[in-house]
């Protein structure tokens, strides 16, 4: 059974002030979790973990994470900018972007960042860019070929536009050490959403013995090795969720067993997790506004895919509880949806669920990470608000619903259209 991590009164009291649609945040569980993942990877000295902001951009929850001593992993101007607002800088932000535009590795450089570079052909972009190649600096491996644990095809490597080959790995080394660098690392994120315990430690063996390699033939000192993102969730009932302290133990053996016999054993760990970091501690509350009998049945809510794009790009499943109604029998069948002129906006196809009245209460499920942040303004829908529920049981808003100024803004530069948008 997934239960949400709200009671229906306190949503009813927060509704009162805040109208649906909003994406709610859990204080609690998002420091529950951050404190097992320092816990899980503690035997590691130099392990630091870079929430990849694009999961979840805002800053009040950030700043939650920030305080177990998590930096940002940024791939944009704008993440690095919200960064740096933050009290981000040096080592406390990670730079992993693709296809990076000029002006973005300066302002990486200029908050000294670690750069993570994708591809080879930015060592010389980089250094035309910047004028030098910084002292600390890492380059994104991508192994090629399917990428499997035992028998089981996690993803497919040799199918992402991400990361050097085998052979460029090496050449962007020795590129970089003769340019002046002295710091190395190494970065892959080789497989989505795994929820197995198995994930990690797989990748590390990967990474751990180029690693090996690299060092013994480029002569390149290895300081840190980064797991990146990819560990999910449950996002169904029946899954099991991954157990982060086994992770962090499945990795520890490989680092002991690769890493520490090649006298490797002073590498920092580093991680860029989104998904698991937050995912949980998020959820989409909505209104049934509208039921529809046609060929099916449909119940229309408040949200769309604007809100949460999951369902629609990815087909993804997200639990859906009807609040006051979790014990009532789940003998109704229901798209649920929203209002898109697109008929992939549902958030639930053909799901059993109990019977919903108009003005019930909706909970998705599971959309603190890639939810709001996927958001989009397709058919003029506007950015809802987010709320943080706390420790204590108070909530704040963390960011204000957009309105309609909001989505007009961008036309407004000229007289003539600020008087037809502005004031
Ligand atoms: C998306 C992304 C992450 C985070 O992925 P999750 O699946 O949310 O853990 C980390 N690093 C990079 C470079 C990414 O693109």
């Amino acid at each position: 059974m997934k239960k949400p991590f709200v009671t229906k009164d306190k949503l009813e009291e927060i509704i009162r002030e805040i109208p649906t649609p909003f994406h709610l945040y859990d204080e609690k569980g998002i420091r529950e979790n951050a404190e097992k993942v320092m816990k899980a990877f503690s035997w590691n000295p130099g392990f630091k973990e870079y929430f990849a902001v694009k999961a979840n951009p805002n800053p009040y929850l950030i700043k939650i994470l920030g305080e177990y001593g998590c930096g940002c992993d940024c791939s944009s101007l704008t993440e690095l900018m919200l960064s740096e607002a933050m009290g981000f800088g040096g080592d406390d932000i990670m730079f992993s972007s693709n296809v990076t535009p000029a002006e973005e590795y300066k302002k990486a450089a200029e908050l000294g960042a670690v750069i993570n570079l994708d591809d080879i052909t930015h060592v010389d972009f980089l250094e035309k860019t910047l004028g030098y190649i910084p002292k600390k600096i890492s380059c994104r491996y991508n192994p090629g070929g399917l990428f499997k644990i035992t028998t089981d095809i996690m993803d497919n490597p040799g199918d992402a536009k991400y990361g050097m080959t085998t052979e460029q790995l090496f050449e962007a080394f020795r590129m970089l050490k003769a340019k002046g660098a002295e710091e190395f690392g190494i970065h892959a994120f080789l497989a989505s959403n795994t929820v197995t315990n198995e994930y990690y430690p797989a990748l590390a063996k990967v990474l751990f013995e180029v690693a090996v390699k690299l060092q013994k033939e480029t002569g390149c000192h290895i300081t840190f090795i980064n797991l990146s993102g990819g560990v999910g969730i449950p996002y169904r009932p029946d899954q099991e969720p991954n157990d982060i302290q086994a992770i962090g133990d499945g990795v520890r053996r490989v680092y002991e067993k690769v890493l520490v016999p090649a006298g490797m054993g002073d590498v920092s760990l580093c991680t860029e997790m989104g998904r698991f970091m937050m995912g949980p501690y998020g959820c989409l509350v909505a209104k049934a506004i509208h039921e529809k009998h046609i060929y099916k049945e449909y119940i229309g809510l408040d949200a769309c895919a604007a809100n949460l794009m999951r369902p629609a790009m990815y087909g993804a499943y997200h639990h859906i509880t009807v609040m006051g109604k979790e014990e009532a029998p789940c003998d109704h069948k229901y798209d649920v949806t929203g209002s898109l002129c697109e008929n992939n906006d549902k958030f639930a196809i053909d799901r059993m669920l109990p019977k919903i009245d108009m003005g019930d209460i909706l909970v998705i499920h599971d959309t603190g990470a890639h939810g709001f942040s996927m958001g989009y303004n397709y058919n003029g829908r506007l950015w809802s608000a987010e709320v943080l529920l706390k420790e204590d049981g108070s909530f704040q808003k963390i960011r204000r619903a957009e309105e309609p100024k909001d989505y007009f803004a961008t036309l407004d530069f000229t007289p003539e259209y600020k008087k037809m948008f502005g004031e």
